[in-house]
């Protein structure tokens, strides 16, 4: 029969009396733990993403909870994201397990007798560019977005209201249909009805007889500070609605950020490269630099090498976990050699080099010109 399956509150380590707010603090752990995007092509936390995930998904709701306090896997009954796979599968082999279930569960089929199946809603995804500032500050914003909501004039029963709905003649409201080939009577979902075991007279004006309407909606969507790079935010029961009682989806939101015309993120360090005039370096100065909070000024010691990485302290971002900490901003002086000097400029770098005792080209004439003399 089915592969064995750990226990919920065994997967999300929480005890059976565990409250609402416990079981969801101890989900949020593990999906972050396991979030596929942080243990890229690691198939054992993608696995242990997802049985966090139905664990959540059946827990966190009173109705379902319960239901699994009561039957365990066995019988999640409608709506169970496991269970429900596992009726799919195995009702191909017809009545052997069709049959045992009814013995066991008293007569009802695991699927339920002429009940419409509850479909959870679709997932839908959105994607934010943003900045690195507002990785800095945190972002906000508004999104305007086309999902399907249950139909209001129908209640998503997909029936114009007055309407009658009747069973279906085909599978006498089982929604299914015994089709006898060989030795095995297989069960098929019923084409008639589609498996809903009901037929509707006259279909909803509104939603055509889906139970679901387009409908437009704006939501506020915030992200964090210090939110990582190609970020995956849920938010949970923000995608479209269920159909038949089933759950809503989940909303995703894709984080991008936008290159910066001045700064590289690396974690939460930011980093810049500098040209610094040479005079600058030997002599030692300050000069204002750029940051995500504004501009400041940093020292420059006399004698700065080029390539000199230059740490400015809480200059870079938060972090995620910790957004009152930011990291440090870094930054790259290279030195910039003039490539062309006036006669003064000349004579008095000159005149340096000769107190220093340092051999240099006196004439005014470059060498190419003096090897054409030569010819
Ligand atoms: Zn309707
Ligand atoms: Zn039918």
């Amino acid at each position: 029969m089915a592969t064995h399956k750990r226990d919920y509150y065994e997967i999300l380590s929480v005890t059976r009396t565990a409250s609402g707010e416990e079981i969801k603090k101890s989900y949020r752990k593990l999906a972050l733990q396991y979030h596929p995007d942080r243990n890229p092509g690691d198939k054992k936390a993608e696995d242990s993403f997802k049985e966090a995930a139905e664990a959540y998904a059946v827990l966190s709701d009173p109705e379902k909870r319960a239901q699994y306090d009561q039957f365990g896997h066995s019988l999640g009954g409608r709506g169970f994201e496991g269970f429900e796979g596992f009726a799919e599968n195995f009702s191909g082999f017809g009545d052997i397990f069709g049959d045992l279930f009814e013995d066991f569960f008293g007569g009802s089929s695991a699927r339920g007798r002429g009940g419409v199946r509850p479909r959870r809603g679709a997932d839908l995804q959105v994607t934010l560019e943003i900045t690195l500032e507002d990785v800095l500050a945190g972002y906000e914003t508004k999104i305007e977005l086309s999902r399907r909501e249950t139909c209001g004039e129908c209640k998503g029963s997909r029936a114009e209201p007055g309407s009658k709905k009747t069973s279906c003649t085909d599978c006498g409201g089982r929604g299914e249909v015994r089709v006898s080939q060989g030795f095995f009577t297989l069960r098929r979902t019923c084409p008639r009805c589609r498996g809903e075991g009901e037929r509707i007279e006259k279909p909803c004006h509104r939603c055509k007889g889906e139970g679901l309407v387009r409908e437009k909606r704006s939501l506020k969507i915030k992200i964090p500070p210090g939110i990582d790079e190609a970020s995956r935010l849920r938010l949970t029961g923000e995608g479209e609605s269920g159909e038949s009682g089933g759950p809503r989806g989940d909303l995703y939101v894709n984080v991008d950020i936008k290159s910066h015309s001045i700064f590289e993120r690396r974690g939460n360090e930011i980093y810049c490269e500098m040209l610094i005039p040479f005079t600058l370096a030997v002599l030692g100065g300050e000069i204002p630099i750029p940051t995500l909070d504004g501009k400041e000024s940093l020292k420059i010691p006399a004698g700065t090498p080029a390539g000199k990485v230059f740490q400015i302290k809480g200059k870079g971002l938060p972090a995620l976990e910790r957004p009152s900490v930011r990291g440090d901003e870094l930054i790259r002086v290279d030195i910039e050699i003039p490539a062309k000097l006036s006669e003064t400029e000349r004579k008095l770098l000159q005149e340096f080099a000769k107190t220093r005792g340092e051999k240099v080209q006196t004439k005014k004439k470059g060498l190419f010109e003096q090897f054409k003399e030569s010819l």
